[in-house]
């Protein structure tokens, strides 16, 4: 039962256990929580980065187109009224190619769909007629234009940008168009830049068909992507962003946006799991730089769980020794500076002070004589077992009333009684204090001189049975006392055999006569 309760869990291992089940908890969710957070932040910023990204890259290749076709324009008007002079053309035709970067190529192709003058002159296609439906959008569409990507006659795989020749009156004579070699170096790769980063990001570039014309591999270009949410959107002319799957299965995080004068639109887009590379190393940073507060907050708890637990647990381990002598002031001197040990304190030493006094009684009760107030049996047997056990010698005189039948019969009991008190009161009278006085029987007696010389406990005897004698008795009037007497020195001598020794003394005085002392002879 002691062991079990000990193993019980206690209060301090409670208290512990419940701040560090509480700290792990917190600082968990608290990772966590700025896992989630700073994740979100990572990805939303990417989205927002790449699609502004990409809104700016929009911007400046519809500026440039812009401007390319005011040049176009000029070119054209220039060309109005010269479409039959073939070295104005051809001179047109290699300024606009050569006065800038803009076109891998220039061409002049007149109403019949007829090249009329090229630069570089050795595309060798002069006096060629077009006529693939896609390398004649420039000339049915009269207007000026960005066109789909087509092969041109040369071979190049191409866009051009072209502007109509009308003729002072009107009459369409033609186009001059400018090209952008879509497999070669050209301005979009120029515009664009080389977005093309060691962690994956890159952007391309879409056509209104969904073909791509810019990507930084440029085998792809010309592939048709299908099954591309940002792709679908951007040509529907939105600008967004989205987390979509490439083309290898790589999660990518996509921000788009329209080049609306071409239709055209441009995708920036860097792989998820580059976005958020350095975001378990953040994670573990934030752990580390976190344990020194977490170490002396948990250093805190464990001191304060200790001050906390120790006067409850003082007072526990204490009131397991309940029946120890020196608890109660063990427990007195339990600091209990809170207001449930305090209380729990008091009432221990309260309910402890309570069940010693009962038990003091209770012991007392149970060793003396209700009557007399004298030692019973019981009372008698701890003297001479403490007589025994300090090897104290002692003197030991038994008395009994003569004819107290007598009394009884003559006066009835009650009389007897007050006899018998009265008795007790005239040997407490002729005590010591440390003499023990003892109500052996009915109306036998005992006392106990402890260090007293026989001769001496003779004296003390007879001393008593002369006032006996001589005193009157409520009642019953005189009565007297026999008296036997004996000494214990101590060991080998058994106290049973002195104890016997007395009662056959007493006995003698009766047969001798009664009222009167005999000492037992050795
Ligand atoms: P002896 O001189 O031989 O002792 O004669 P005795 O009459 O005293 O004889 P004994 O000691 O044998 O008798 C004791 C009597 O004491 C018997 C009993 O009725 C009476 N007695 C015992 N205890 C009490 C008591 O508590 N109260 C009263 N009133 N009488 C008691
Ligand atoms: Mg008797
Ligand atoms: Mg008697």
């Amino acid at each position: 039962m002691f062991f079990r309760s000990f193993l019980k869990i206690n209060l301090r291992t409670l208290i512990l256990s419940l701040a560090i089940f509480s700290v792990v908890v917190t600082l968990g969710n608290s990772f966590y929580a700025t896992y989630k957070v700073q994740r979100t932040l990572l990805i939303d910023n990417t989205l927002e980065a790449n699609r502004v990204y990409a809104a700016k890259l929009a911007e400046m290749t519809d500026v440039f187109l812009n401007m390319t076709q005011d040049h176009l324009a000029y070119s054209a008007s220039l060309l109005s009224s010269h479409m039959s002079d073939s070295k104005m053309l051809m001179n047109e035709a290699r300024r606009l190619h050569q006065q800038s970067d803009t076109f891998n190529s220039v061409v002049v192709v007149n109403a019949e769909g007829m090249i009329i003058a090229t630069s570089p002159q050795t595309l060798a296609i002069k006096g060629i007629t077009i006529d693939s439906p896609n390398a004649q959008q420039s000339l049915k569409a009269k207007k000026p234009l960005i066109t789909d990507p087509f092969i041109s006659p040369a071979g190049n795989y191409l866009i051009s940008l072209s502007h109509p020749v009308f003729s002072a009156s009107g009459d369409y004579l033609g186009y001059i168009a400018g090209t952008i070699y879509l497999e070669q170096d050209n301005i979009l790769a120029a515009i664009l830049g080389k977005h093309y980063y060691n962690d994956g990001s890159y952007l391309y570039v879409v056509d209104r068909h969904k073909t791509l014309i810019y990507h930084p591999k440029e085998q792809r270009v010309g592939q048709k992507i299908l099954n591309n949410i940002a792709i679908d959107e951007v040509v529907a002319g939105r600008e967004n962003t989205r987390t979509l799957f490439n083309s290898e299965g790589i999660e990518m995080l996509a921000g788009f946006a329209p080049i609306q004068r071409a239709g055209w639109g441009v995708i920036a887009q860097r792989p998820k799991e580059a976005t958020l590379a350095g975001l378990d190393g953040h994670i573990i940073s934030v752990f580390i730089k976190s344990l020194p507060v977490a170490f002396f907050t948990l250093a805190g708890i464990w001191v304060s769980a200790v001050f906390i637990s120790r006067p409850l647990w003082q007072l526990a381990r204490d009131t397991t020794l309940i029946d120890k002598k020196e608890v109660q002031e063990n427990i007195s001197n339990i600091p209990s500076w809170y207001f449930e040990a305090a209380q729990l304190k008091r009432a221990i030493i309260k309910a402890m002070s309570l069940l010693n006094d009962k038990i003091s009684q209770l012991h007392n009760d149970s060793h003396t004589d209700p009557m007399t107030s004298l030692l019973n049996r019981r009372g008698m047997q701890q003297v001479l077992d403490q007589y025994q056990k300090e090897q104290c010698s002692f003197a030991v005189i038994t008395l009994d009333i003569d004819h107290f039948k007598r009394v009884n019969d003559s006066f009835g009991h009650d009389v007897g009684d007050k006899v018998i008190q009265a008795l007790a009161q005239l040997m407490r009278n002729n005590a010591r204090q440390e003499d023990a006085l003892c109500r052996s029987g009915g109306e036998e007696f005992m006392i106990f001189l402890p260090n007293t010389k026989q001769s001496t406990a003779f004296k003390v005897a007879e001393r008593l049975r002369l006032q006996v004698e001589g005193f009157e008795m409520p009642t019953a009037g005189f009565i007297t006392i026999s008296l036997g007497l004996s000494h214990w020195s101590g060991e080998p001598e058994a106290i049973n055999s002195v104890l016997k020794q007395a009662d056959k003394a007493l006995y003698l005085a009766k047969q001798q006569g009664r009222n009167r002392t005999i000492t037992t002879k050795k």
